[in-house]
């Protein structure tokens, strides 16, 4: 009987996968995850992300359980790993999606390419659905989108046969991982949890989510990017129950399910982008601005890291940040807020902030947060100003993200006792420290050095 590899990365599912479902359609299958330390230990990689992704790998062990499979694990360098599982297992060759998050995941491919070739045997890579090899316009690209979106998911084998001798590490804890768990509380992952997620969206957040989604304490959004991030669920299969799901004549409903539509093709729009510039994995699309040098100060950037810069929104959404990872408490607005701050206002270098975002936010994907951190930041564009969003940190972002200032009061207890109204430009409070920077001299200062 045929026998093939799936190597999982961040396809963590059974479900609308394309190489699983072949390669059991072919006969026996040796499903397989690699424990990369390049990757384990890579700079940006952050505890408890690690620690989703342990329950992500749990969750998927019993979903090929359930249909009379099981998960090989292994650790080392997939480079010789993979043909060294090929040789001792007669496979006849690896199916595994492509994945573009990281220029150490290209090379470590294409090596892998060129082992398997001297050794004369196969791999077949398959393309995620809305994920192109070719680079195109955006308009085009967002019809490719939809395109891929509507095509039917792809069946999940009924059955799927691992050969029985072949023997698997058992799943690690975090701590044989070389991590140390941080104390933010970890959502369930896995697929029947992303699931989960969505009939949650459905039952008690689909009227509100448009109108709410800047508000952090609403926590109005769906909480399935990091179910996304490894591929628990498919963005397809998002879509589709989306699209699916009734709304009742209901104009708010169908608004709010048209914004999740838009937000989730941006996150695939991001992953395509950054496969043509994976330079923004190391540096500003526009290099003069980091070969212009940018500030630093130590004390600065601690404060901005930890929430001491006397600006209750930033340090609301810094503490938030450390404390839970960002998991459904910090969204959009927030982390945008935050972002501009460092970038534009403190006019430190923004790698600085998309590394201290990636170490802990549970969600972490390179390419939407160092995107997203140098679009905030006003790098991504030389000629079209309209990119260049510095965010007023005052009492304009707490009119905009929190009027009742449940979000400050929550991570910024100081500052308890103050209304709403005060919480922009608080009065003198014994503990909270007096704003770092003067808003209209920093803001000046950026505009002029963008210009
Ligand atoms: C500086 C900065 C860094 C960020 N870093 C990350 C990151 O590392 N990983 C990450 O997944 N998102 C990141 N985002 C985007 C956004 O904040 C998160 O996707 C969102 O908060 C996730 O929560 P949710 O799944 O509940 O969102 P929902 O609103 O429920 O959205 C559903 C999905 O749509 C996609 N999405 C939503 N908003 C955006 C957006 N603005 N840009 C791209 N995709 C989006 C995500 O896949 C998300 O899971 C970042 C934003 C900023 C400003």
């Amino acid at each position: 009987m045929n026998r093939t590899i799936v190597w999982f990365r961040r396809d963590l599912r059974i479900c609308d996968h394309e190489p699983l479902f072949r390669a059991a359609r072919r006969g026996l299958v040796i499903p397989i995850f690699v424990f990369d330390r390049s990757l384990l230990l890579h700079p940006e990689t952050g505890s408890a992300r690690v620690a989703f992704m342990l329950d992500c790998l749990a969750s998927l062990e019993a979903d090929l359980h359930s249909r009379g499979g099981r998960l090989i694990l292994r650790s080392g360098d997939p480079v010789t790993v993979l043909p060294d599982l090929v040789a001792a297992t007669g496979a006849e060759g690896i199916y595994a999606y492509t994945d573009c998050e990281r220029i150490y995941g290209r090379v470590r491919d294409a090596r892998l390419n060129a082992a398997l070739a001297d050794h004369g045997m196969k791999i077949r890579w398959f393309e995620p659905s809305a994920s192109l090899p070719n680079l195109m316009s955006y308009p085009q690209y967002r019809s490719r989108w939809w395109r891929d979106m509507a095509a039917a998911p792809v069946p999940t084998p009924p059955r799927i046969e691992v050969p029985p001798e072949i023997a698997s590490d058992t799943l690690p804890a975090l701590t044989d991982l070389a991590h140390v768990p941080d104390d933010k509380l970890i959502p369930a992952g896995g697929t029947a949890a992303a699931r989960e997620l969505l009939t949650q969206f459905f039952t008690d957040k689909s009227d509100r989510y448009y109108w709410q989604l800047s508000y952090p304490s609403a926590e109005a959004t769906t909480g399935l990017s990091p179910h996304i991030k490894f591929g628990a669920i498919s963005v397809r299969e998002c879509v589709q129950t989306l699209q699916q799901a009734p709304d009742h004549g209901d104009f708010r409903i169908k608004r709010s399910q048209q914004q999740l539509l838009a937000r989730l093709r941006w996150g695939s729009g991001f992953a395509q982008r950054f496969r043509y510039l994976p330079q923004l994995e190391l540096r500003s699309l526009y290099t003069v601005f980091d070969e212009d040098g940018w500030e630093f100060d130590e004390d600065l950037y601690r404060a901005w890291q930890v929430g001491q810069t006397g600006f209750p929104i930033v340090d609301a959404a810094a503490r938030c940040l450390q404390a839970t990872g960002g998991w459904q408490a910090l969204n959009f607005r927030s982390r945008a807020i935050y972002a501009s701050f460092l970038g534009n206002l403190l006019g430190m270098d923004w790698r600085l902030g998309a590394l201290h975002f990636m170490r802990h936010l549970i969600d972490g994907d390179c390419p939407i947060d160092h995107y997203q951190w140098a679009m905030q930041s006003g790098v991504t564009h030389c000629l079209d100003k309209s990119w260049t969003r510095i965010y007023n940190p005052g009492q304009v972002a707490v009119d905009r993200c929190d009027p009742e200032g449940h979000f400050i009061k929550r991570w910024v207890p100081e500052l308890a006792h103050l209304s709403p109204q005060q919480l922009g430009t608080p009065p003198p409070v014994d503990g909270y420290p007096a704003p770092i920077l003067d808003y209209a001299a920093a803001r000046q200062k950026r505009v002029s050095q963008l210009e």
